[in-house]
């Protein structure tokens, strides 16, 4: 009897520059497995240059969606037909998905962290300290704050890269929460005491990415305490210096494979409208960074 064939796969994938370490394919590819779905996530190295053609590219070819990595995640705005709000407000995208063939900008990085978190805690009046206010640290802020989150300092290297994260804070973002939003920037020059009553500690700089494995962040690492959830967006390696101190502290803590899977679920759940099994994420991430 005649079987229904398909070989045409459906396609997501990333683009950034350069991309080549860039690990998602391989937790994207063996969740759609197991799904039952036959897509494919391509790894493609844009160059900046070249952007504009990709998104193109991407419409011609029907993708379902994309990833965004550095260095798109701004530039890619004006290439797309709309944004979601969250990414709006954060004035970033690291998600593409495809609507009705209109192509728009979402934000998975921080709901991803956030996502992780809830897990643990309900982020609900709580008071964060966040060391950075790069991409990471504007994508986790904005959503913690929008998760409910009362009160969020940004501790930089840089002050005016932390005005601009507190600017947008103070700005869109609060006027979005239904909570009342406090914050505070301070300039990161100095061994940092946590200050007590803290419920959440989030590395979201660089500090720590491979191969500066032992790179030390300046915190005092004793004013961490037991009550406390550290969290570090590093996935390369897992097990950071600051989580392994956060451990020894008593804290309860949140690796950067648990945010990269969680923006994956989500990013899958945009594309598919399908519920990826986020252990067998984190199992094929786990075995590269192990090996
Ligand atoms: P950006 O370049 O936008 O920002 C980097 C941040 O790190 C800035 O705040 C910068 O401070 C700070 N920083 C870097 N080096 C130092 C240092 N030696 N001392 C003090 N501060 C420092 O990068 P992103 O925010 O996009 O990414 C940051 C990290 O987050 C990356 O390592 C990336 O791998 C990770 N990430 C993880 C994700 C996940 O899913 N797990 C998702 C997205 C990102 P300054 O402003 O002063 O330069």
């Amino acid at each position: 009897m005649a079987k229904d064939m398909n070989f045409k796969q459906e396609l997501v994938g990333c683009f950034g520059f350069p991309v080549a370490e860039n690990p998602t394919q391989a937790m994207i590819e063996p969740a759609f497995e197991a799904l039952g779905l036959d897509w494919r996530y391509l790894t493609l190295e844009v160059k900046p240059e070249n952007l504009e053609k990709a998104v193109n590219g991407a419409r011609s070819f029907g993708f379902k969606g994309f990833n965004c990595t550095i260095p798109h995640k701004v530039e890619v705005i004006q290439y797309l037909d709309g944004l979601g709000s969250s990414a709006e407000l954060m004035g970033a995208v690291n998600c593409i998905v495809n609507r009705d063939g209109k192509l728009i900008g979402e934000n998975t990085d921080g709901k991803g962290f956030v996502e992780s978190l809830k897990k643990k805690s309900d982020p609900t009046g709580k008071s964060c300290v966040i060391f950075g206010a790069g991409g990471a640290a504007r994508a986790i802020s904005v959503e913690l704050a929008l998760a409910g989150c009362s009160k969020i300092t940004i501790i930089n290297r840089s002050i005016e890269r932390a005005k601009e994260l507190i600017d947008i804070l103070e700005g869109g973002v609060a006027q979005a929460c239904s909570q009342s939003l406090s914050t505070q920037m301070i300039e990161w020059n100095d061994n940092y005491n946590i200050p007590i009553g803290t419920d959440y500690v989030i590395n979201a700089t660089s500090i720590g990415l491979y191969p500066d494995i032992n790179a030390k962040i300046n915190i005092n690492i004793s004013s961490l305490t037991p009550e406390m959830i550290v969290a570090d967006v590093i996935p390369n390696p897992p097990k950071t210096r600051l989580i392994r101190d956060a451990r020894e502290q008593g804290c309860t803590t949140i690796d950067g494979l648990e945010m990269l899977v969680g923006q994956g679920v989500i990013g899958i759940e945009y594309w598919t409208g399908k519920n990826p099994n986020p252990e067998i994420m984190r199992d094929s991430l786990e075995k590269i960074f192990s090996a």
